[in-house]
């Protein structure tokens, strides 16, 4: 999810004028810089998310040897699919297409996968009742000369009051992160590169289906699942790979997909050291908590989008673009309100608190209709540690930094390496697999 789809309608910020450079692979059809390619070595891949995968795929489709290793028991890392819960199926990680114009949109095209335009309406919980509009337009997020502070201590410089919190941290969480982490100014500038479109698509199935049917289903055979990489040794021109069992793997070149809070955290040691300015851009760039919970109810009491809660800044009907209504709303929180109900401890007592802000907004009506939640919480899978990548304050260039190949043997993707301004979604971890694939190509 992200600002373009909860704000699109919102009365508190215009959006438009997001013009950039169209994507080298998306539908303009520029030459294909892998054309006639080819590579003898091998390759492995650090990671079976949207990037790795695509990686995996491009790889497969050029002939050349590859395996991707997976620490976790499923591939797709942040997209997921639940089924049984709800009268259609759910997508756990990404579920909106932001945008029709990138590699993603194309594989929508050609596989006359169903989405719809999301154009469902907002109600905002504003100083204790629910209102269509918001009393004040305040467009301040936007324009030039926006300083490198945060959106909430430029909320507070703007004069936008106490009554504006919870819509702030909802600005925020579409990021992935809380108002006080988000920087104004390169959130700004990195959005100003998005050029997929500013249309968000549901699908009537899920993301999942179309990532596992147009790009997973080519490579399974090659994935490795249960393999947490834990050490990456390219000292010399064999690049040897250690996981968890202390089983090693041997590879020309590697490409690294994990999610940014697994390089932050050390999870995997390289040996050597990565360069010292490389290791610094980890660190610059930001990756919240992040969750989603799905709550069933026996009635349809709840608007299509409610934005500005104090527990969640921002519930959805999940019933938008399926082809089945069912009474399931999603609670996307982000930021400082993952961090509290993560506080919480259990799923229990995340519903709980969830419950009793709908109950507030409601009258009572959540509790009465409730009928089971499904917690997602990206934030305590070991191998994600988080939402997705946001833009912090005094970032500079950590992006291009830390997408820099080392040696020409390690390569680097996913979506906090995208420095098109797509970082946070599925479209842009797949545009990071090709890049790499080609990166690898130009470095022989
Ligand atoms: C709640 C939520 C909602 C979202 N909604 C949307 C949306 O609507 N639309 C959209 O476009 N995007 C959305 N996103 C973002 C999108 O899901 C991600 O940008 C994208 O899926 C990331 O792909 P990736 O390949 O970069 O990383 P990942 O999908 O995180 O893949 C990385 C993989 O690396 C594996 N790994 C980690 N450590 C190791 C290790 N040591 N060894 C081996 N493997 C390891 C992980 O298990 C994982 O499978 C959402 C994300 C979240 C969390």
């Amino acid at each position: 999810m992200n600002k373009r789809h909860f704000l699109k309608q919102s009365a508190l910020l215009s959006l438009g004028g997001i013009v950039s450079p169209p994507f080298f692979l998306a539908s303009c059809k520029k030459k294909d810089p892998l054309e006639g390619a080819s590579y003898g070595g091998k390759v492995l891949i650090v990671g079976a998310g949207a990037a790795g995968l695509y990686a995996g795929y491009i790889l497969k489709s050029k002939g050349v040897d590859f395996e991707i290793l997976e620490a976790s028991s499923g591939y797709g890392g942040r997209l997921g699919k639940l089924t049984n819960f709800a009268k259609f199926p759910i997508d756990l990680g990404a579920q909106w297409l932001h945008g029709k114009k990138s590699t993603v949109g194309d594989l929508v095209s050609s596989s006359n996968t169903k989405i719809t335009l999301d154009n469902s309406d907002s109600k905002y919980w504003y100083n204790n009742k629910l209102v269509s509009q918001l009393p004040q337009s305040v467009n301040i997020f936007e324009g030039n000369n926006l300083p490198d502070i945060s959106y909430k201590d430029y909320a507070i410089q703007k004069g936008l009051g106490n009554d504006y919190k919870y819509i702030v941290e909802n600005i925020a969480g579409d990021q992935g992160a809380s108002a006080s982490k988000l920087s104004v100014y390169y959130n700004n500038l990195e959005e100003n590169n998005w050029s997929s479109g500013d249309d968000d698509f549901k699908f009537q199935e899920t993301f999942y289906d179309l990532i596992d049917s147009q790009i997973a289903s080519a490579v399974k055979s090659k994935i490795q699942l249960n393999t947490i990489v834990k050490k990456i040794d390219y000292t010399l021109s064999k690049i040897i790979i250690t996981d968890s069992n202390s089983k090693t793997y041997t590879a020309d070149k590697v490409i690294i997909t994990v999610p940014i809070t697994i390089l932050q955290s050390n999870d995997i040691q390289f040996v050597p050291s990565l360069p010292a300015d490389k290791i610094t851009s980890f660190s610059k760039i930001g990756m919240g908590p992040g969750m989603k919970v799905f709550m069933k109810f026996s009635s349809k009491f709840f608007d299509q989008n409610i934005i500005g809660g104090a527990i969640c800044a921002a519930y959805a009907d999940e019933s938008v673009g399926k082809s089945v209504s069912d009474n399931v709303l999603l609670a996307f929180v982000m930021g400082d309100q993952a961090d509290y109900l993560t506080s919480l401890g259990t799923d229990k007592a995340i519903t709980t608190a969830l419950l009793n802000e709908l109950d507030t907004i409601y009258n009572g009506k959540a509790s009465a209709a409730f009928i089971a939640a499904h917690v997602q919480n990206y934030t305590t899978n070991p191998f994600i540690k988080g939402a997705y990548s946001y833009s912090t304050i005094g970032m500079g260039d950590a992006r291009k930094i830390a997408a820099q190949s080392v040696d020409k043997k390690l390569f680097f993707g996913g979506e906090a390496m995208n420095i098109n301004g797509h970082h946070q979604t599925v479209h842009g971890a797949v545009e990071t697999g090709y890049r790499e694939v080609v990166n690898i190509f130009n470095s022989l």
